[in-house]
């Protein structure tokens, strides 16, 4: 249910809306918008007590929210969030953002050519994983905080925004120390004791969709970290797993106009873990880019031949410089 004042309501007003709804036992979440404020209760399981609501000064109308993810939804949220970190913008029909960089952090020499190569091409943020989810045991794994302090390292020198991913709760307490974006991976993106976690930090957080998950499925995961107050939240497709066997995951770009359709929340792709090779890397960006993506995460490599992770569809330098090229008339 969504409480929605009207446009002249004033704060106490809103105050007192959320105070009638916590005396009902749920939790009343303001939604601040261009032209009035909507209050979302959550927290209940069926229909809630209209009179008491109604009466009260500076409420409007009470509208249902029929999707099971309230604060994600863009029925509470009609227009699109548009998240800003220093002068990055990223959703709401922004330039697509481009963050771009290693799979992992291998060395500081390997992070900082890497971070001018991006940068000097248009990318704004930096990417570079520090703990690694990988498949196997017995392949690198990240440098741990090392690599974190190469990140900080890379952003003071180059002034590029980072993001890294964070693999538990426990090192998303260092990750959200050193990085501008913490990156949630598609192997825990029901991870729920980190999405809690997630919740409670304010820098934006990047959820990429599981590979064997349903977009509601992501929907319902970024709602984890929005009810826990931190409402920053990039939602990134990668690819998912399909009968197709040509490719290591299949790119659903129908995903990118869907979740926009559903969620205010902006949509970013990973064209490269979907690709699981270089050379799908261009058209599929070009392709996402074409649907309306907010932006793509890139793996990029300076020597990509010697990369400790993700080499084969990491792009050498010269590919990502035509990729920046080829993705600006497609925006156009
Ligand atoms: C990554 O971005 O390096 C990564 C591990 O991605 P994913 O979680 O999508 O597999
Ligand atoms: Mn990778």
């Amino acid at each position: 249910m969504l409480v929605i004042m009207k446009n002249d309501a004033t704060g106490e007003q809103v105050q007192r809306v959320i105070e009638e709804i916590t005396k009902m036992g749920y939790r009343g979440v303001p939604m601040p918008g261009a032209q009035r404020t909507a209050v979302c209760i959550v927290g209940n399981k069926g229909a809630v007590e209209e009179s008491l609501l109604l009466p009260l000064s500076g409420v409007k109308e009470l509208i249902p929210v029929t999707k099971p993810y309230k604060l994600v939804s863009r029925e509470t949220h009609p227009q699109s969030t548009v998240i800003t970190i220093g002068d990055v913008k990223i959703g709401g029909g922004n330039k697509p953002v481009i963050m771009a960089g290693p799979c992992a952090i291998e060395n500081e020499k390997q992070a900082i050519t890497t971070a001018e190569i991006v940068k000097q091409y248009g990318a704004t943020v930096f990417r570079g994983g520090a703990f690694k989810p990988r498949t196997s045991p017995y392949s690198f794994q990240g440098l741990g905080e090392e690599g974190l302090k190469i990140l900080a390292k890379v952003r003071e020198e180059t002034g590029l925004l980072t993001i890294t991913e964070a693999t538990d709760h426990v090192n998303l307490e260092d990750v959200e120390k050193y990085a501008d974006i913490i990156q949630i991976g598609a192997r825990n993106m029901q991870n729920y004791s980190l999405l809690k976690r997630a919740g409670e930090t304010r820098k934006p957080v990047l959820l990429k969709r599981g590979f064997a998950a349903t977009i509601d499925e992501l929907l319902m995961s970024a709602e984890y970290i929005m009810a826990g107050g931190n409402h920053q939240v990039i939602l990134c497709e990668r690819g998912i797993r399909t009968f197709s066997d040509n490719i290591r995951n299949t790119l659903d770009i129908s995903a990118i106009p869907s979740i926009k359709e559903s969620s205010h929340l902006p949509v970013m792709v990973d064209p490269s873990h979907a690709a699981g090779r270089r050379d799908y890397v261009i058209p599929l960006s070009k392709g996402a880019i074409a649907v309306g993506a907010d932006g793509l995460l890139i793996e990029v490599h300076n020597d990509p031949v010697h990369a400790l992770s993700d080499g084969i569809q990491s792009l050498f330098p010269e590919q990502f410089a035509r990729l920046m090229e080829e993705i600006k008339y497609i925006y156009r």
